[in-house]
């Protein structure tokens, strides 16, 4: 009875693979895993407390294929922002990438490069933000850096949750 047990669970556990390695599910995203991946991003943030202070505790996933293969948070100022550290952790053959950032990518140089810019980098066909940055040097600068290079971006993804977990950290020199 129990290996008969056993033998289901591998079975479904077989299927459920094939299904999320199934080459349309990334791109059609349904509402439910953007949602699950942008919360997965706000978990990450808040691993960020309370070293990135004052920056934002930001975090990023990095999906492909249906599974989050990176995950990055805010470092300490002058150390690498979310994506940053998200894009430098992803292993080399990563191909066709689904990222979730709970703040609008910076477009600036300011003591780290900008993360937009640095996302041009990488094989990333889809950006979900959580918020627009209020920064006075950001405010939707961040989307058109990504959005000129034909990648996809959706905004306001999850924003009130995201919103409660960075509302107050916002607003900060970078
Ligand atoms: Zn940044």
């Amino acid at each position: 009875m129990a290996l008969a047990k056993n033998l289901g669970t591998i079975k479904k556990n077989r299927l459920s693979t094939k299904q999320k390695r199934h080459p349309f599910i990334f791109i059609n995203m349904k509402k439910e895993e953007i949602n699950f991946f942008m919360r997965e991003a706000i978990l990450e943030g808040k691993k960020a407390l309370p070293d990135c202070l004052p920056n934002p505790p930001i975090g990023c996933v990095i999906v492909q294929d249906g599974k989050i293969i990176s995950r990055g948070h805010t470092n300490k100022p002058g150390s690498d922002h979310a994506e940053a550290m998200a894009l430098k952790l992803l292993p080399k053959d990563a191909k066709d990438l689904t990222l979730f950032v709970t703040l609008e990518p910076c477009s600036f140089f300011g003591r780290t490069p900008s993360c937009a810019k640095t996302m041009l980098q990488y094989p990333v066909k889809k950006v979900y933000v959580g918020t627009l940055d209020p920064h006075p040097k950001n405010q939707g600068a961040g989307i058109k850096i990504l959005t000129d290079a034909n990648i996809e971006v959706e905004t306001a993804v999850l924003e009130k949750e995201v919103l409660e977990s960075i509302e107050s950290y916002l607003l900060h020199d970078f």
